[in-house]
């Protein structure tokens, strides 16, 4: 199953199906921001990291301009990923509190996190084309991964959304209707599909208002753990 993943991450980075955003993905790491000019971007979609055997996913809605645009890791590099880590690091899901570039040490255990979308887009919004284009790979990742997995945490509405067609997909399971509505703390749960809880972005627009803050991320993961468990 490692092989099967490793053939899919490398498979996603050399994606080109989205001229929209493989111009910005490329923009972006052509033009970089002033404090990174003397690094290469990576410039890529961004695959999946973690664990093959992974129990918990972390779902995301798409790498970062200046994050894991710039260092090919999601998640990886931003203030974002700072908090993230942070918060795995204290469950005991990561070996470090940190995240700064893809040869920095950073493992995880138990835990494999992705986006729906695998490109940065241009204001953190993919087209719906773009996320239907994107999805399969989701689902591929989704399927390698099945046998363990048992929590999916959305970090946000658009990955919350996400889930309802990859767990058709994937699962065979019809989504409920209506689609229960996403909410910081929101869970779902049915017969032979992954728990779903949701999660606020851990994006700065929602950590510097304390909108989301470390203790609300703690019992989260908390919870992921023990529904995993
Ligand atoms: S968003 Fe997904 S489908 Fe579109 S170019 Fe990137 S990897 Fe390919």
């Amino acid at each position: 199953m490692g092989d099967a993943l490793q053939a899919l991450d490398a498979e996603i980075t050399d994606c080109f199906a989205c001229p929209r955003l493989v111009a910005w993905r490329e923009e972006v790491a052509t033009v970089k921001r002033a404090s990174f000019r003397d690094q290469a971007y990576w410039g890529r979609p961004v695959p999946g990291f973690g664990a093959a055997d992974a129990r918990i996913a972390i779902l995301g809605l798409a790498p970062a301009a200046h994050g894991g645009n710039r260092t090919g890791r999601i998640f990886t590099g931003d203030r974002s990923g700072d908090v993230l880590f942070a918060a795995m690091h204290r469950a005991g899901l990561a070996n470090q509190p940190t995240s700064v570039s893809a040869d920095d040490g950073l493992t995880i255990k138990n835990t494999r996190i992705f986006a729906a979308v695998r490109c940065a887009p241009p204001d953190n919004k993919p087209t719906p084309d773009e996320r239907d284009r994107c999805a399969p790979f989701l689902h591929r990742e989704l399927e390698l991964i099945r046998p363990t997995l048992r929590v999916v945490i959305a970090l946000g509405a658009f990955a919350w959304a996400a889930w309802w067609p990859a767990m058709r997909a994937v699962y065979g399971v019809r989504p409920p209707s209506p689609r229960p509505a996403f909410g910081h703390g929101a869970q779902w749960t049915a017969e032979g599909v992954p728990a779903l809880l949701g999660c606020y972005h851990v994006s700065q627009q929602n950590t510097f208002t304390g909108r989301l803050t470390p203790a609300m991320l703690d019992d989260v993961f908390a919870r992921a753990r023990s529904l995993a468990a």
